[in-house]
C-alpha cells in the first residue's frame, strides 16, 4: 500500500502506485487541457508531483512538448543561472562482491584486472586531478568488505583533502559506495563528505533482484532504503540516481520522483543531486543484451522534466554521454557535468593499455577538461568550480529553501566567476583564458546586489595577485 511517509521501500516505493500512475498518465496523455494545467503549475517553479510528471512524459503532441522543453529552459535559467559546475569521478577499486548484469565490475567477471589504489596512488591521482583544475570528486568503489572497507575510503578520503600541490585541493568529495549502516554513514559525514551518491538502478522491485542476483546488493529495501539510513545518520545532501535502460523509462522517472518525494516528506529535503545515465558498452556488457534502451530524444523529454517536477534538486550528466548530448542536456536542465574524466582505477596518472583495462564504461565524451570548458564558454555558460555551499554549512534543509527560491543564484554566479577566474590564472590555454577572462568581465557585471558585485572584482583582482579560495 502506498505510503509516502513510510519507512519501508514497498510503500513509499509502491509498484501498484507506479503502475496507477503509468495509466493516468496514458489515459490523460492527450488531455490538453490537463496537461496545460500541469504546465501552468510547474512554471510556478514549485515542482510536480509524481502522476503529474508522469503525464507530461505520455504526451505525444510536439506543439505542447515544445512548451514542455522552453517551460524546463526558463526554469534551468532562472534557478541556476549560466553556471555549470565540474565534478570528476576518482575510482579507487574496482574489487566487488556483487553480481550486478550491467557492470563489468560483477563478480563473475574473471577476466578483468582487479586494481586498488594504495594511498600513494590516491594521492597520486588526487595530484593529476588537481593538475586538471578539478576541485569537487566523486569517490568511486565497489562493494567488497575486504578489500575496500569503510576504513580504506575513510583514509582515502583523508589523504585526497590533505593535498594541496601548487595552487590546487579538492574542495569537496562526494562519495558513491554500497549502501551501508547509519554508523558508517556518520563516519563517512564526519570524515567530511559532500554528497552521498546511491544510484538505484532500477525501482521496479522484481527486475532489481533480477539484475542482481548474488551480493548484498541484491537487498531491495536495503539498497532502497539507504537515503533514509544517510539521512539519519546526518548527511542531508544525497543523490538519487537510475540507470537508464534497465527497466522502462517511465517505470524509472515515476520511481525517482516518488523517492524524491519520500525523501522531502520524511525529512523536509528532497535529494540534493539527480544523475540520469544510460546504460552504455564496457568490457563484458553488450548494451544490445537491455532491451530498454531510451532512445537519445526521450532521454531530453527525461531530463526537462526532472528539471521542471524536482526544480531545486541539481542534475548531473557524466562523460557516458557525446558532446552534442550534453549539449542539449545542459539547455534543458543540467547543472553538474563531469568532463576528461577517467572511468578507470589509476587511469588519470597511467591511462590503462587495452589488455588492462578496468573501466567501468565507455566515455563518449573523450576532450580534456580545457576542452569542455572552453565548449561551455562558447556556449555562453560560466563554467565553475564552486564547492561553496557545503563548506559554508548550506546543506540539506539550510539549503532547500535558497534552492527553491532562485536566491542561491546571488552565491552561484560570483562563486563561478571566481573559481573559473582561479582555473584561468592556474591551469587554461591561451585560448580558454582569453575566452573567460572576456566571459567574467561581462558576467561581473550582471551580477543583481551592488555589494556583492564589488567584492567579487575585489576578489577577482585578489586572485589575479595570487590568493585562492575565496566563497559567497
Ligand atoms: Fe559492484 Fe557497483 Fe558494479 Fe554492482 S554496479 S558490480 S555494486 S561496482
Ligand atoms: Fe553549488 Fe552552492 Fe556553489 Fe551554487 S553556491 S554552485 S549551489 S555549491
Amino acid at each position: 500500500m502506498y505510503n509516502v511517509n513510510s519507512i519501508h521501500a514497498d510503500e513509499f516505493i509502491d509498484d501498484g502506485e507506479i503502475r496507477a500512475s503509468l495509466a493516468y498518465a496514458e489515459e490523460n496523455k492527450n488531455n490538453a487541457e490537463l496537461i496545460n494545467s500541469i504546465l501552468e503549475k510547474a512554471a510556478q517553479r514549485k515542482g510536480l508531483t509524481h502522476r503529474e510528471a508522469a503525464v507530461l512524459l505520455a504526451c505525444p503532441s510536439n506543439e505542447l512538448n515544445e512548451k514542455m522543453y522552453a517551460l524546463a529552459k526558463e526554469i534551468k535559467e532562472k534557478i541556476y543561472g549560466k553556471r555549470i559546475v565540474f565534478f570528476a569521478p576518482l575510482y579507487l577499486s574496482n574489487y566487488c562482491i556483487n553480481s550486478c548484469v550491467y557492470c563489468p565490475y560483477h563478480v563473475k567477471n574473471k577476466h578483468i584486472c582487479r586494481k586498488k589504489l594504495t594511498q600513494e596512488q590516491v594521492k597520486a591521482e588526487t595530484i593529476a586531478l588537481q593538475d586538471m583544475g578539478h576541485k569537487r570528486l566523486a569517490l568511486e568503489a565497489g562493494e567488497d568488505p575486504v578489500n575496500n572497507p569503510l576504513e580504506y575510503i575513510l583514509e582515502c578520503i583523508k589523504t585526497i583533502y590533505s593535498i594541496k600541490h601548487k595552487n590546487g585541493a579538492i574542495r569537496r568529495v562526494n562519495v558513491n559506495i554500497a549502501a551501508t549502516t547509519v554508523e558508517d554513514y556518520k563516519r563517512l559525514k564526519e570524515a567530511g563528505i559532500g554528497t552521498y551518491i546511491l544510484f538505484q538502478e532500477t525501482y521496479n522491485r522484481k527486475h532489481y533482484e533480477e539484475l542482481h542476483p548474488a551480493g548484498p546488493k541484491h537487498d531491495y529495501a536495503w539498497h532502497t532504503e539507504a537515503m533514509d539510513r544517510a539521512q539519519e545518520a546526518g548527511i542531508d545532501d544525497v543523490g538519487l540516481g537510475v540507470l537508464f535502460g534497465l527497466d522502462t523509462y517511465a517505470y524509472e522517472l515515476v520511481g525517482i520522483l516518488m523517492h524524491a518525494e519520500h525523501l522531502e516528506a520524511r525529512f523536509g529535503v528532497g535529494p540534493h543531486t539527480i544523475s540520469v545515465p544510460r546504460i552504455c558498452p564496457a568490457d563484458d556488457i553488450d548494451v544490445g543484451d537491455f532491451s530498454n534502451a531510451v532512445p537519445d530524444e526521450m532521454w531530453h523529454k527525461i531530463i526537462a522534466i526532472l528539471r521542471i517536477a524536482v526544480p531545486y534538486t541539481g542534475m548531473i550528466v557524466s562523460t557516458r554521454e557525446s558532446a552534442k548530448n550534453r549539449q542539449k542536456a545542459l539547455e534543458l536542465g543540467i547543472s553538474q557535468i563531469s568532463g576528461a574524466s577517467s572511468t578507470s582505477v589509476g587511469g588519470y596518472v597511467t591511462p590503462e593499455p587495452e589488455e588492462e583495462n578496468t573501466a567501468q564504461f565507455d566515455r563518449s565524451d573523450t576532450r580534456t577538461l580545457d576542452e569542455v570548458l572552453n565548449w561551455l564558454l562558447e556556449l555562453g555558460y560560466i563554467p565553475s568550480f564552486c564547492t561553496a555551499c557545503y563548506r559554508e554549512g548550506r546543506t540539506g534543509d539550510r539549503f532547500m529553501p535558497l534552492a527553491k527560491s532562485g536566491a542561491i543564484q546571488n552565491c552561484c554566479q560570483p562563486n563561478a566567476l571566481m573559481t573559473l577566474k582561479e582555473y584561468l590564472m592556474d591551469y587554461a590555454s591561451p585560448a580558454t583564458k582569453e575566452n573567460g577572462e572576456r566571459v567574467i568581465a561581462e558576467d561581473v557585471e550582471n551580477i543583481p546586489n551592488e555589494n556583492v558585485r564589488r567584492i567579487c572584482k575585489e576578489r577577482l583582482q585578489d586572485i589575479e595577485n595570487g590568493k585562492r579560495d575565496f566563497r559567497f
